[in-house]
């Protein structure tokens, strides 16, 4: 499996706790390297176009205004197969379901408040890293 490249967004949950090391020590634990990372505060529009896939869903407004409740940490992992194993270690969505030892049943509060985002596809990744970050910010 070639070495591949995920985004990963530590929710307002998590930076809100002071859980970002926490987070990021599974990561690099576990194969992935954190070849970019930044802190920021999305803006509406930000939240609103990133999440714009789930536009028609009836919590799209619920997730915007919590996405831009607090600063969240956006990053790209890197390591072999970074898309998949990053989901693994983030767990269901809903942290009632994830796997134990896992990101979200560690650490989510809710199905909304669940602590971490990551890329669905090696093509999105490549979507969501373009959106936050230029190619002179990531560092292998
Ligand atoms: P993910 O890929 O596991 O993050 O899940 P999705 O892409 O399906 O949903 C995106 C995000 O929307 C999730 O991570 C949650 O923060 C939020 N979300 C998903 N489903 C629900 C839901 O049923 N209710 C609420 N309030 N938020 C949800
Ligand atoms: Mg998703």
């Amino acid at each position: 499996m070639a070495i591949e490249r995920t985004f990963s967004i530590i929710k307002p949950d998590a930076t809100r706790r002071n859980l970002t090391g926490r987070i990021n020590a599974v990561f690099e634990e576990n194969g992935l390297r954190i070849v970019a990372q930044k802190r920021v505060q999305l803006s509406q529009a930000q939240a609103e176009a990133f999440y714009g896939v789930h536009r028609e869903r009836p919590f799209f407004n619920d997730l915007v205004s919590f996405m831009i409740s607090g600063p969240v940490v956006v990053q790209v992992l890197e390591g072999e197969n970074a898309v998949a194993r990053n989901r693994e270690l983030m767990g269901a969505t809903d942290p009632k379901k994830a796997d134990a030892g896992t990101i979200r049943a560690q650490f989510a509060e809710s199905i909304e408040a669940n602590s971490v985002h990551g890329s669905d596809s090696a093509e999105n990744a490549a979507i969501e890293i373009a959106y936050f970050f230029a190619g002179s910010e990531i560092v292998a």
